[in-house]
């Protein structure tokens, strides 16, 4: 949608027919919801009637913190819409903005020149292989990225996997607000969605027994109500669960090398984290802003391009080594007596609190403000 609305000719092939879901919590950080408004899509995404989300509690075995979500922008809260309502929005935007979009089709080569990337080989519905020819293929194909592996994009860093999301949606949840909690050596999210649902997700560290699968829906309600008795209790109060189990253990943590000859990575495919901090949705969307402001006028110029890929990359590692790093901590699950003292602190005063609301909200660091394109 930016390259598109910066005057470029955009393709966009998707292996899968909208509307679809796939696994996803679906929170949306602030800056996710700030750079949704400030493109002029907030209003598509909550028209989708997903619940906006203005107030949000923290739970800890003797803590309880709770508040408002900050503002940032012209954003003044979280929400989580379902991924076949989102992904729509989104791909309808860069339709709107004048990209061509062409789901069913799956990317399944490079296509070379001299050497470099110039653009792909992809299958459509019924086998009908076609070449697409580019001055840069984006590889934003997710953490199993095609693009990647054609490319032989290398691991820069790889810290392998520490939880798995285990969640599953409800209806007659009391509460409209966003529910975080740690407890038991768990953590996790209730989450209000579409149709009076909420998805309400247990992250559990690797190496916890999962069981046989049969075994997992008592497992499930077991670790709930041992992680957080305040939403046990909300469940035994008249909830039903309205849909699977979805349990996914496939939770890597990594960055790849973001860039080549006539390719680049955005999103999952260049940097993946647990989703303990709910944070892939806001990055992939800065990613995307950062790499269409380096790319500037510079596409269709080779040293001009390769200069702006690295500007790109080095953006990628100043901006989101750090918090990757925190999302590494917060991932270990640790309740150690060091974070439980860092948490009464927060607890017990107004300052930390305020601070601590605004990194729960995922609001953006002054130092971090995305830089605007288009
Ligand atoms: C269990 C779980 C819970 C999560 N919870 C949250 C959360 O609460 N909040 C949050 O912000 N993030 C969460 N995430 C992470 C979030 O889903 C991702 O960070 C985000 O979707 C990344 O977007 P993306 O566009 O990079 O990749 P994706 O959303 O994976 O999109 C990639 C797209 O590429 C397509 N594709 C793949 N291969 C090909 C190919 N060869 N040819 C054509 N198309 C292809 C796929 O069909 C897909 O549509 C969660 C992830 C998981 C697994």
């Amino acid at each position: 949608m930016l390259l598109a609305r910066h005057g470029y000719r955009v393709l966009m092939l998707e292996r899968a027919e909208f509307p679809r879901d796939t696994l996803s919590t679906l929170l949306i950080h602030l800056r996710g919801m700030e750079l949704l408004a400030r493109w002029g899509l907030l209003k598509d995404v909550l028209a989708t009637g997903c619940p906006p989300l203005t107030e949000l509690s923290f739970s800890a075995p003797g803590i309880r913190v709770e508040g408002s979500v900050p503002a940032e922008g012209d954003a003044r809260m979280v929400c989580a819409p379902r991924r076949y309502a989102l992904d729509e929005v989104l791909a309808r935007a860069a339709v709107r903005a004048g990209a061509e979009f062409r789901p069913g089709v799956s990317v399944t080569g490079l296509h070379r020149e001299d050497g470099a990337v110039a653009g792909v080989t992809c299958r459509a519905a019924g086998g009908r292989m076609t070449v697409e020819r580019a001055r840069l293929v984006i590889g934003a194909d997710g953490r199993h990225s095609t693009v990647a592996r054609l490319v032989g994009a290398p691991y820069t860093r790889w810290d392998g996997r520490l939880t798995r999301a285990w969640y599953t949606y409800w209806s007659g949840v009391e509460g409209a607000s966003l529910r975080l909690f740690l407890g038991a050596g768990l953590g996790g999210a209730a989450i209000p969605t579409h149709d009076g649902l909420t998805l309400i997700n247990v992250q559990l560290p690797v190496g916890h027994p999962t069981g046989e699968r049969a075994e997992r829906d008592r497992l499930y309600l077991d670790l709930l109500a041992r992680a957080s008795p305040e939403l046990r209790d909300a469940v035994a109060a008249g909830a039903r669960r309205e849909d699977r189990l979805y349990c996914c253990g496939d939770l890597p943590n990594f960055f790849r090398r973001p860039y080549g000859e006539g390719w680049a990575l955005v999103g999952d495919a260049v940097l993946h984290k647990d989703p303990m901090g709910a944070q892939g949705i806001a990055d992939s969307f800065e990613q995307a802003a950062l790499l269409g402001t380096c790319l500037g006028d510079a596409l269709g110029d080779r040293e001009r391009s390769a200069a702006a890929l690295g500007r790109y990359a080095a953006a990628l590692e100043s901006r989101f080594a750090a918090p990757y790093e925190e999302n590494l901590l917060h991932a270990r699950l640790a309740e150690s007596e060091q974070v439980m003292a860092g948490l009464r602190a927060v607890q017990d005063d107004p300052r930390f609190r305020e601070a601590f609301l605004r990194t729960l909200s995922g609001a953006t660091e002054k130092q971090n403000e995305v830089p605007r394109m288009a």
